[in-house]
């Protein structure tokens, strides 16, 4: 049966839109466990703006299990500070692998792919590991916010990916200040490179600091705003 076609939302999607807030964001992250556990995951590039979802996580469903996309280019301090932040919250941290091992990879399309053709390089690296990742998926939950990118901008909190996986947004319509809040007054974290000016960190290639005002113009030196992995969202139509 495909989840996105038989959903009995809990309630009106304007209702649901309001759940991705701060104060919201428990319940909404409450309802997608119990609806749709086992048979539901939740994605992480473990950024400081990633530990108030996270945070939430270990405290209502800790059995969720945490995917991490390794493409083999992250940083070190990337993988250090994931299992970090995995060991403290007692996450369940499941890391996901392309097809192709890294050295190969890089033995066969050479080394500055990411910079010659890195729609090539995201999709044999992050997409279609997390095509696979989601065989049997019925919903993924995602950090995304509107803030972040004008593609994000027109989300809605419950979506449906590619047609068939239910997305969930619980942090949509939270505000970078917001985020920020949050993991102060939990004291979480920050990702190592955040204190140097690195505001949204991906890949190595793909990344530089950013003091402007977009943080996402860091990535892909501004060239690109998204990888691929958070496109195909359709709306869910209420209460099919
Ligand atoms: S973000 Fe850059 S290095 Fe990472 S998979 Fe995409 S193109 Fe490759």
């Amino acid at each position: 049966m495909n989840p996105c076609n038989s959903l009995e939302l809990p309630a009106s999607l304007e209702r649901l839109e309001a759940l991705a807030t701060p104060k919201g964001a428990a319940r909404l992250l409450r309802w997608a466990c119990e609806r749709f556990s086992p048979r539901i995951i939740l994605t992480s590039s473990f950024q400081t703006q990633s530990l108030p979802l996270l945070h939430l996580v270990s405290r209502l469903c800790p059995q969720l299990p945490v995917l991490f996309i390794d493409t083999g280019f992250h940083f070190e301090e990337t993988l250090a500070f994931r299992d970090r932040v995995a060991a403290a919250l007692g996450l369940n941290l499941v890391v996901v692998r392309p097809a192709m091992e890294h050295r190969q990879f890089i033995a066969r399309y050479g080394e500055d792919v990411p910079y010659r053709d890195p729609d090539l390089c995201c999709r044999l690296n992050k997409v279609e590991p997390m095509q696979r990742a989601l065989v049997g998926v019925e919903a993924w939950i995602a950090g995304v916010r509107r803030d972040q990118t004008s593609y994000r901008r027109h989300l809605r909190v419950v979506a449906c990916h590619a047609g068939s996986v239910v997305r969930i947004h619980p942090m949509l319509n939270w505000t970078a200040a917001e985020v920020e809040a949050y993991r102060r007054r939990y004291a979480l974290p920050a990702h190592p490179l955040y204190a140097l000016g690195y505001r949204s960190i991906g890949c190595k290639p793909c990344t530089r600091p950013s003091l402007v005002a977009n943080p996402r113009a860091g990535r892909w030196d501004g060239r690109r705003e998204e990888c691929g992995l958070h496109l195909a969202l359709e709306e869910v139509e209420e209460e099919r």
